[in-house]
């Protein structure tokens, strides 16, 4: 079985993938973890963000993994962990420059294809139902008001030991909606198939709920 999630930033995607899999025992990838880890090693190499040559060589030499230690699942960068560090601010200010080139697109979306291959997964991102799954079982479309995305992205925040201002979280929030729906290949869009769910007024569990009726399980 293939599902895939796609939505704006902050709807919630990633939780309720990661249990939505584990509800069904099968393999969760989070695919922005694959953009931000890009984005971490380029930070770190003082490479040009909007330099697409340098970022596609850059790909091309990246070894992106993900390993689930028993408890929860770990992203590694040619061995090392980078779980924690991809969710930093810094990474989520650059992350929709570094995803809006083609040919970086073109290879994250091939590795991902392979990791979906001959396996059952939950898939989450922007273009899984466009571009990485376009045959899978059910494509989600998972949305909620700016208010709440903000709302819910401010209390991640907190919780890593930041604290930003509520006004100042949405507007970057629209400014990653406007890159991610706005670029060549890949924008974040419904399709045809999406099922739409607005998780504004849900919690975690009655999305799940929703989603395993929706499957039928
Ligand atoms: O899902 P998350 O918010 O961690 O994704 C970070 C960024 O990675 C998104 O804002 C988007 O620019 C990019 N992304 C993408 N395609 C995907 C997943 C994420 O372009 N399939």
């Amino acid at each position: 079985m293939k599902i895939a999630i796609d939505g704006p930033a902050g709807a919630g995607k990633s939780t309720i993938a990661r249990l939505l899999a584990r509800r069904l025992g099968i393999i969760y990838i989070d695919t922005g973890a694959m953009y931000r880890t890009l984005t971490l090693k380029a930070l770190r190499q003082g490479i040009d963000l909007n330099n697409e040559n340098e970022l596609y060589q850059l790909i091309l030499h990246t070894d992106i993994d993900f390993f689930y230690n028993g408890e929860e699942q770990k992203v590694l960068c040619d061995g090392e962990d980078v779980t924690e560090d991809i969710r930093k601010p810094e990474i989520t200010a650059h992350v929709s420059r570094v995803a809006s080139f083609p040919r970086v697109r073109k290879i994250m979306v091939e590795r991902q294809k392979r990791m979906a291959d001959k396996v059952s997964v939950v898939m989450d991102g922007r273009d899984i139902g466009e571009c990485v799954l376009p045959d899978a079982d059910y494509k989600f479309f998972l949305t909620a008001s700016i208010e709440e995305r903000a709302e819910r992205r401010r209390r991640e925040l907190i919780a890593q030991g930041y604290d930003i201002d509520l006004d100042r979280l949405k507007e970057e929030i629209k400014k990653r909606d406007e890159a991610d729906a706005s670029r060549e290949v890949g924008a974040l869009k419904i399709l045809e198939d999406s099922i739409v769910i607005d998780t504004s007024h849900m919690s975690i569990e009655e999305v799940v709920d929703n989603m395993m009726k929706i499957i039928g399980e």
